[in-house]
């Protein structure tokens, strides 16, 4: 990274990155498909292999196109490292794994992702890890009362999917401060265009970049960012402070300061688990975050235009979107995301599940898609869809109803976005 790139906008950050072309190079950050490196001597590639040289040996721990991307959403994210993954999940899934192991457990806030849910319920108990679900609208106390000596982390995410909540930033980062344990964040339907959780009390945040980073629905991925703050060495993580035997003895707080966590993520935990990003996707990624800044205040105004219409209208029971006045969430939404509550806006209609989904299978330039957070505007019914393996109980604490809709508005003319919606709910009558 170099300081001159550092001093500017994170809307200039976003465009041009940490690239920097050599006399007469590629403008555009080259992809670079290869899984591997040429070195001079022997002694150059074990000075990497012992970490003692910067550079890339193999692109199942760091590629030269990743690396840059990673660096540019370091960057916006304002953290001190990140380590791009095969997919949100495996950012989440190594996020985790990075600091608890068998024996542990986490908290998460029952308002996630239904993936993400059942990664906690169905697969971490598998690595021995247990997860204690909390209502995010729960106090402090109540959620502090839930961890004990095995916790290791609190998990949330900044706007809830598809319940479209805002978390309390400041109470849940109370209750990690409280605790002393690491705040980890899932940002994928804010971007750092809008939000940064590292400001707000997280320590680490991640995303699954298939969302508004790339933006455009071209490539699968992840990020984890390393907030560079955590106290690592508070008694609950000897991971990172005892010498690693996997890794010839190092020692990730001493020998890599600010650094250790995303350090640790990459040489350990990515290099044995194999699911670092491809450099083909990190190029794509890189590409469509170039227009982050952009896309995302225009996804954030078309979105206040769709839900303040979809507010008016007699078929539509509900609407929720933190950037609407009559929101529950308005007020926080305008403290943590004054520059735009994203595109992401769930409502019902009249006639519950059946009525969903008619009104999903009526419309046309608005596309049934499993995906949200790109820039053509998609709808998903989550209760039979993303969150239908989970319990009746586990989705009504993730506030799926059966009659909600998950609309992602795109940035396309608003008007067209209207229309498409009115037409099908006309058809609903
Ligand atoms: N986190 C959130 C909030 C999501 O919405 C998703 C996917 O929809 C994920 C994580 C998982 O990301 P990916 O599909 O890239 O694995």
């Amino acid at each position: 990274m170099t300081d001159e790139v550092n001093t500017y906008g994170k809307g200039t950050i976003a465009v041009q990155g940490t690239y920097q072309p050599e006399q007469g190079g590629t403008r555009v950050l080259p992809l670079y498909q290869s899984t591997t490196y040429a070195y001079e001597t022997a002694d150059d590639t074990a000075a990497l292999f012992n970490l003692q040289a910067a550079g890339h040996l193999y692109s199942r721990i760091s590629n030269p196109t990743v690396a840059s991307f990673e660096e540019k959403i370091a960057l916006l994210e304002g953290g001190v490292a990140a380590v791009a993954t095969a997919s949100g999940m495996a950012a989440i899934l190594n996020s985790i794994l990075n600091i608890a192991q068998a024996g542990d457990t986490i908290l998460s806030s029952n308002q996630i992702y239904g993936g993400t849910t059942n990664l906690f319920t169905a697969n971490l108990p598998k690595f021995g890890i247990k997860t204690k679900f909390f209502d995010q609208n729960a106090s402090a106390e109540e959620i502090i009362a839930l961890a004990d000596e095995t916790t290791k982390l609190v998990f949330a995410e900044t706007v809830s999917n598809p319940s479209i909540e805002v978390l309390d930033f400041e109470k849940i980062s109370k209750v990690a401060k409280v605790l002393d344990l690491p705040l980890i964040i899932d940002s994928s339907l804010t971007g750092p265009a809008l939000i940064n959780p590292l400001e707000l009390g997280a320590d680490i945040v991640v995303h699954s970049t298939s969302k508004y980073i790339d933006g455009h629905a071209s490539a699968v991925g992840g990020i984890v960012v390393d907030g560079g703050k955590f106290n690592w060495e508070n008694g609950k993580f000897p991971e990172l402070v005892e010498p690693d035997e996997s890794y010839h003895g190092v020692r990730y707080v001493a020998d890599f300061g600010k650094g250790a966590y995303a350090t640790k993520l990459r040489v350990q935990l990515v290099r044995d688990l194999g699911n670092i990003q491809n450099p083909f996707n990190a190029y794509l990624t890189n590409l469509g975050s170039e227009t982050l800044d952009l896309r995302c205040q225009k996804h954030s105004s078309n979105a206040l235009s769709v839900a303040e219409w979809l507010s008016q209208q007699e078929a539509v029971t509900f609407v929720k979107y933190p950037g609407l006045k009559t929101d529950s969430q308005y007020e926080r939404g305008q403290k943590y995301l004054p520059k735009g509550a994203s595109g992401m806006v769930s409502f019902g209609v009249k006639g519950g599940a059946d009525a969903a989904k008619a009104f999903i299978d009526q419309l046309d330039l608005i596309k049934l898609v499993t995906h949200c957070a790109d820039i053509r505007s998609s709808v998903i019914h989550p209760a039979s869809t993303t969150h239908r393996q989970l319990s009746a109980e586990q989705q009504a604490a993730s506030g799926v109803t059966e009659e909600l809709i998950r609309l992602s508005v795109g940035i396309e003319e608003p008007a067209d976005i209207i229309g498409d919606i009115a037409q099908s709910l006309a058809k609903l009558s």
